[in-house]
């Protein structure tokens, strides 16, 4: 099912253009222009072996899991094991059953809050986080923070957008139960030291989780080199289905957690007097998952990984630093988020323009940006900004997509002066 399709050669020099034919939906128009699709930080195309796997399964596979015993329900069973394997054998996860499937970095970062900060947190206790979260990576921690009455401390950002590492060090102490901070910011593009930060935090004796929403799409993660005690992400992201979603976690931890859900799945015996809970990892996956969204991110892990991860990022920085370069010549154009090391996510403003009328007149022009706060408001606020156009790029873009945002921008700058 997760056959391994090596769409390109591996050579130091990234075909592009070999990797986009992989892309049905990069080939079409929208507004009567080539789509110039630069939402990547939103959601992820699909290749096409991601779409014929789903189309596949619903066609000639689709059965419930784990319960049955006919054939077509162990075939769909062994496909969603076989894909978690794949899942765990990218992030080099120790076992697969560390490898927990939900419905994207939202749900994973809400089950540890709250099945660990649960039984975890007490008053007084500090969970930490940064300015520059998404608001999935802040607004758990302040509900578990408020129902346990721990307290939440934020690390600073700096103007660049890089995390005030000094502050943080000030910030953990003997209260610091966890550390919960993004691998890559979503707004800013800044790739956190987070070997650091998880160092220092596990020498505080504190746990950390990372929010790797907008790791996984650029960089080869390795949850045992980087020593995250949780780590979560969203399939969307990374080509995959919507829907679906994984977190990792470190075996003791999962295991003295309780349940997040009860239902279907969970359980290994129920009665009215008490019921018995499941071996990991479904303990945490009650109910019916989605299937095809589990299968559908194998087929999208063994696509990406059949690319030269190398010159893939050869690339992407290639296209970092050739747009940013270009749009910084246009004049009155500001790049929100200059951190020395950045994933290729660009936010910027027009001095004078609303960011939603930059997007829309990029829009009319066929070119896909997103526009807004990205959910992260406390770093608009940090900024005094309400919002940017973001360009976030994908590995399937190439350098006639950053021309096409900088004469796109160009004239959205003539039309709103
Ligand atoms: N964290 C970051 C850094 C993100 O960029 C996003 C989505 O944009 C999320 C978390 C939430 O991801 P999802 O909506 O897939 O749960």
């Amino acid at each position: 099912m997760q056959q391994a399709i090596a769409p390109a050669t591996k050579t130091t020099h990234f075909d592009v253009e070999r990797v986009r034919a992989y892309f049905p939906i990069l080939s079409r128009e929208v507004n009567g222009c080539p789509l110039v699709y630069l939402d990547n930080g939103a959601t992820a195309q699909k290749p096409r072996q991601v779409i014929e796997t789903v189309d596949r399964y619903y066609r000639d596979q689709n059965a419930n899991i784990h319960r049955g015993v006919h054939h077509l329900s162990q075939r769909a069973t062994s496909a969603y094991e076989a894909a978690r394997e794949t899942v765990a054998a990218w992030i080099n996860a120790p076992a697969s059953h560390q490898v927990l499937f939900n419905r994207g970095t939202t749900d994973g970062i809400n089950l540890v809050a709250s099945s660990w900060g649960r039984t975890n947190l007490r008053p007084g206790d500090e969970v930490i986080v940064s300015t520059m979260e998404h608001h999935s990576n802040i607004v758990p921690w302040q509900m578990i923070c408020e129902e346990r009455e721990a307290k939440l401390r934020v690390i600073p950002v700096s103007d660049k957008g890089e995390l005030d590492m000094a502050a943080y060090a000030d910030l953990l102490g003997e209260r610091t139960r966890l550390v919960a901070v993004t691998h890559v910011s979503n707004t800013l593009g800044t790739v956190n030291p987070v070997r650091e930060i998880i160092d220092q935090a596990h020498a505080a004796g504190a746990r950390v989780l990372l929010d790797g929403a907008q790791a996984l799409p650029h960089m080869r993660i390795d949850v045992q080199a980087l020593g995250a005690d949780f780590y979560a992400f969203s399939g969307h992201k990374l080509f995959g289905p919507t829907g679906v979603g994984i977190l990792y976690g470190r075996e003791e931890l999962l295991d003295a957690m309780p349940p997040y859900q009860g239902g279907g799945d969970m359980i290994e015996r129920v009665t009215f007097e008490k019921t018995t809970y499941n071996t990991l990892p479904h303990k945490f996956e009650a109910g019916t998952p989605n299937i095809v969204g589990g299968i559908g991110l194998a087929a999208a892990v063994d696509y990406v990984a059949a690319l030269d991860q190398e010159a893939l990022a050869a690339h992407e920085q290639d296209l970092l630093h050739y747009a940013t370069g270009a749009l910084e010549s246009i004049p009155g154009l500001g790049i929100v988020g200059t951190a020395a090391r950045k994933a290729s996510v660009i936010s910027f403003n027009i001095a004078g323009q609303h960011p939603f009328d930059v997007g829309t007149l990029l829009d009319q022009q066929g070119v896909a940006v997103r526009t807004g706060h990205h959910c992260t408001q406390p770093l608009m606020d940090r900024y005094g900004i309400p919002g940017t156009v973001r360009a976030s790029f994908a590995f399937y873009n190439n350098r006639a997509d950053v021309d096409a945002l900088v004469d796109a921008t160009r004239r959205a700058v003539d039309m709103l002066s």
